[in-house]
């Protein structure tokens, strides 16, 4: 087995061992490695940590980047684990995006990365902490369904302790921040290009605004201002549309709502006039399902981004993004 649990490596020898061995690879391998090629077209490395940081890296660095995106699609976030190759290609990259406080693995390997031009996004932004709507803090309550054995669950609860909330990319406004950030950064290490980057920046930032538009528009006048998602990924998005957002579960992601916590949402769903309860395509659903059967509420998909897969509603965050709208529409009673 290949894959290391970085966050186990990093004080010891190993770390160095990984990325002298992930060099040794690039080398041996003739310059048949991602990183390799893209170095010799002469474009600038991104290594992007997920996916709303490549779709900020391909969005503006256009044709002038070659983008890396550490988590494949489908694979939560949180969850990653970097191979030795990937320690490796961190060092190599020209840029590192990334968003601190989601990936403690990553958070970790590209603090040992050393490259020059680092973006950490939660610094493009403000954030903010936000609750699941019963002061339960935040959490991802689809998280540990298959990994419940392992041990490397340190970094699951994330944003609840600190009380950041790192889910800025769900807020257009604030994901338009980070991107003039991004592009800044990218003039000043690519300075050749700048004028690109500039000009991409600006057309990704209009169509975030675009979106931002629709969205308020959109979920101007509801029947309700609440909705249940088992993904309390949605605080900032609910604060902008001036929305409700109810977590179904609390901190601990392996663990079942409390009895008290359901009949709190089922007396919610009731008041509120709550019509459904929204899961997300990669998690786990059951809890949502008995949730809906219970208080006869339908079920849809609300989408947090984190990946796009063949089972996204888009393919890119656009896309998927006006999709969760629609969603939100139908289920709020968009008049
Ligand atoms: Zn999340």
């Amino acid at each position: 087995m290949s894959v290391m649990n970085v966050r186990r490596l990093i004080p010891t020898t190993a770390v160095a061992g990984a990325v002298t061995l992930g060099l040794v690879t690039l080398t041996a391998c003739g310059g048949t490695s991602d990183a390799a090629d893209k170095g010799s077209a002469g474009k600038l490395d991104v290594v992007a940590s997920f996916y709303p940081m490549q779709y900020l890296a391909e969005q503006i660095g256009g044709g002038h980047v070659a983008v890396t995106t550490l988590t494949k699609p489908g694979v939560e976030p949180h969850d990653l684990e970097l191979k030795p190759k990937q320690i490796g290609e961190l060092g190599e990259a020209d840029v590192l995006l990334y968003l601190k406080g989601i990936q403690p693995a990553v958070d970790e390997a590209i603090a040992q990365a050393g490259v020059k031009t680092t973006v950490d996004a939660s610094t493009l932004t403000t954030l903010e902490a936000h609750g699941t709507g019963a002061g339960e803090g935040h959490d991802h309550a689809h998280e540990g369904e298959e990994h419940a054995e392992e041990e490397s669950h340190e970094g699951h609860d994330h944003g609840s302790e600190a009380g950041a909330d790192p889910h800025v990319w769900l807020d257009p406004v604030k994901y338009a921040e980070v991107a003039k950030g991004v592009g800044a950064a990218f003039e000043k290490a690519d300075p050749d290009h700048a004028a690109d980057y500039k000009a991409n920046t600006a057309a990704l930032v209009k169509k975030l605004g675009d979106l931002n538009t629709a969205f308020e528009t959109g979920l101007k006048d509801t029947t309700t201002r609440t909705f249940i998602t088992t993904h309390s990924a949605f605080g900032y998005l609910a604060e902008r549309y001036h929305l409700d957002q109810e977590g179904i579960s609390g901190v601990d992601p392996e663990s079942e709502p409390s009895p008290a916590r359901i009949k709190e949402l089922q007396d919610i769903a009731k008041a509120d006039k709550v019509t459904t309860v929204f899961f997300e395509t990669l998690a786990s659903d059951r809890t949502a399902k008995t949730l809906a059967q219970d208080t006869g509420l339908k079920t849809d998909v609300l989408d947090p981004l984190e990946g796009i897969t063949d089972g996204s509603r888009g393919d890119d965050y656009i896309e998927v993004m006006q999709a969760n709208l629609a969603a939100l529409k139908t289920a709020l009673g968009a008049k």
